[in-house]
């Protein structure tokens, strides 16, 4: 892989250099390990587009779309 080119997954070499890195930039903050504010379990992700949920506790919370509001 060429070099720098490691943090622009799941495009490929669609859309332009603008699209993806503000994909690129989105997907990180999207897929980052958060802790559960309940439990504080790692498992803690988005559910669906603004929604939020551990999967341990079950504990569910309204976020933004990507990303969860504190
Ligand atoms: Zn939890």
């Amino acid at each position: 892989m060429a070099k720098g080119k490691k943090s622009l997954k799941g495009l490929g070499a669609r859309y332009g250099i603008k699209i993806r890195k503000q994909y690129t930039k989105i997907h990180l903050q999207l897929k980052e390990k958060r802790a559960c504010p309940e439990c504080g379990s790692k498992t803690f992700g988005r559910d669906a587009v603004g929604i939020w949920s551990c999967k341990k506790c079950s504990f569910k919370i309204a976020g933004t779309a990507y990303d969860v509001k504190v």
